[in-house]
């Protein structure tokens, strides 16, 4: 029913008609100190990425273009301090405030950094930080979507999986039953299983695509906000709590030893979190952090230790992403 529900809302969303009540709707948002997050990874031409796993994609340069004309026109563009402070109830947000994250550190993040120092606007980059000057080291799914494309292999059976790998359709379907069974395991054992995987498909090993820590130097000192997405990107959910707490206090040292500026912001790697892992956050001295569940943040009655967002993929279109910032649309389901 959820699923009718959404496509319907996503054909309404995308229509003509849809334009004009998404308008409508917006115009009676008018409740301050309700702060919606919307989370980018990469921004880029895919075709010129096929290494690179497509699910985090988020749009290309032009899309990205559009999406932000839309977000200035419709939305009040906030920094993560202003964030901050109205966590920390110091100041209160104007209606319609939309803060701009993005994860992981690409290097394609310098093309989105462009069109926002363009346009004045501010922005938030999570950097997993075991991975700068460190191209050897790829991010699993980046380095599983290249084995699965790349291999001669088209089956094998790994670790009592079954893979099929002789059409597009399959190497997708791999790729899901894969990324399910690695969410699952806890981080210790996930990695070398990967890595048994990889190897089994002859990887064609390619470098990560991270910033080095001369850029993110250079984007702090331009204005980027920076803010943590631990050491080695574990989901923070399958560690034990002393190993979720060394991730988060390791990757806010080597920011702050790299950046020379306090840390207090957190986002957990594919929305991996419990509330006792939140509360650790809060502990160790972290202001905010953020998920992956979807939706708005009603800053007087939310968790700023697990904050919702709002997901740009490659499908994205901007009266979707306009249709997810209504308040009313929180207890939808998550829209691909
Ligand atoms: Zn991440």
């Amino acid at each position: 029913m959820y699923k009718v529900f959404s496509q319907s809302a996503l054909t309404l969303a995308n229509s003509w008609a849809g334009d004009k009540l998404l308008t409508s709707l917006e115009s009676r948002e008018q409740r301050d100190n309700i702060l919606r997050v919307i989370t980018y990874h990469r921004v880029d031409q895919p075709s010129e990425k096929p290494h690179l796993y497509p699910g985090v994609h988020s749009a290309t340069p032009e899309q990205f273009a559009t999406q932000l004309d839309q977000l200035q026109a419709c939305s009040h563009i906030i920094s993560l301090d202003d964030a901050l402070d109205a966590i920390e109830g110091r100041r209160r947000l104007p209606a319609k405030s939309v803060l701009i994250t993005f994860d992981d550190a690409y290097q394609s993040f310098d093309v989105a950094w462009q069109q926002l120092q363009t346009r004045g606007l501010p922005v938030v980059l999570f950097v997993p930080t075991s991975f700068p000057d460190h191209p050897e080291r790829k991010f699993w799914w980046d380095r599983v979507h290249w084995a699965i494309h790349s291999t001669p292999k088209t089956q094998i059976q790994h670790d009592g999986i079954d893979l099929h790998l002789d059409s597009p359709k399959h190497k997708i379907d791999a790729a899901r039953q894969i990324a399910a069974k690695v969410k699952q395991l806890p981080h210790r054992e996930a990695m070398p299983w990967v890595n048994a995987l990889c190897e089994s498909l002859h990887e064609d090993a390619q470098p990560n695509e991270v910033l080095s820590w001369q850029r993110l130097r250079e984007l702090s000192k331009e204005g980027v906000a920076i803010g943590a997405h631990t050491h080695t990107h574990p989901l923070m959910n399958q560690l034990s709590l002393d190993e979720a707490q060394e991730e988060a206090i390791r990757s806010r040292d080597e920011l702050q030893k790299q950046l020379r500026k306090e840390i207090r912001s957190f986002c957990y790697p594919a929305g991996g979190v419990s509330a006792e892992v939140a509360a650790m956050l809060k502990d160790i001295g972290y202001t905010a952090a953020f998920t992956t569940q979807r939706g708005v943040n009603d800053l007087d009655n939310c968790d700023p230790l697990q904050m919702s967002r709002i997901n740009v993929g490659g499908r994205t279109s901007t009266n979707v992403m306009r249709m997810q910032f209504l308040s009313y649309s929180r207890g939808l389901k998550p829209i691909r």
